[in-house]
């Protein structure tokens, strides 16, 4: 325990997530919806992080890029009021947004390993606020390795962008082929909720109790939210390659 091990991103450690039907699959059958989800959220509420941390259930949208890494930016043209995110160059200056615990041999302790990363300018200043809790974050990597859920479960940083959610609305994810070269992306979209069939729907992000949320209804007061995605029709499939779309 003490200072957090940040690890550089692997793209190896990105293109083994798997798809989302996988992963919610795995949690269900176990009781990480009854027992681990609270005692997660016990480490994040510790911690001071309830606003700023949820917890992710990993799984990838495409790979990974050589040189290049997931990063979420404001969407353009039709997707101007979505949050997209794709491949793009490794700078030095990178916000991570979604977070995995990693069993780091050389120093034996659970570290962070960045799996995405944002260019937008809320999720920056969130970020700096969680770094001022290095501790509290380590113990929360801790928790969910000694869980043994490091490969299904991570941490998603909340505050993505200024758009608030209107009191009707959840963000819902999706992969899209987008951009004149159609590659491949995940654009999350505020949705209405009386549009959103939850029957229908992966959740796969959730937010802490502590916030007087309930992280299996939707939550109009909530700027940052919990996410979903569709759980049918192929439309949040993992891609296999990072390039264009074959069809
Ligand atoms: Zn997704």
């Amino acid at each position: 325990m003490g200072s957090l091990q940040l690890l550089e991103f692997s793209h190896d450690r990105y293109n083994a997530l798997q798809g989302i039907v996988e992963v919610d699959h795995h949690l269900r059958t176990g009781t990480f919806f009854d027992r681990e989800l609270h005692e997660i959220f016990a480490a994040i509420d510790d911690a001071g992080l309830s606003r700023l941390v949820g917890v992710a259930l990993l799984h990838g949208h495409f790979d990974a890029a050589p040189g290049q890494a997931p990063t979420q930016s404001d969407g353009k043209g039709a997707l101007r009021d979505c949050l997209v995110t794709a491949n793009a160059p490794v700078t030095g200056d990178r916000t991570p947004v979604l977070l995995k615990a990693a069993y780091h041999d050389g120093a034996s302790v659970w570290a962070v390993a960045p799996l995405e990363y944002s260019a937008i300018a809320a999720a920056k200043v969130a970020w700096a606020h969680i770094m001022k809790q290095e501790a509290g974050l380590t113990r929360i990597v801790e928790t969910i390795g000694q869980l043994g859920l490091d490969d299904l479960v991570g941490l998603s940083v909340l505050p993505r962008t200024d758009r608030k959610l209107g009191s009707d609305e959840a963000w819902v994810e999706q992969t899209s082929a987008v951009g004149d070269d159609m590659h491949w992306a995940n654009v999350v979209a505020a949705q209405r909720v009386s549009d959103v069939v939850f029957g229908d729907m992966i959740q796969t992000v959730f937010v802490s109790p502590a916030q007087d949320i309930n992280p299996t209804a939707c939550v109009p007061v909530c700027d940052v939210g919990p996410t979903f995605c569709n759980r049918y029709g192929q439309m949040h499939e993992r891609q296999s390659n990072h390039g264009r779309r074959h069809t």
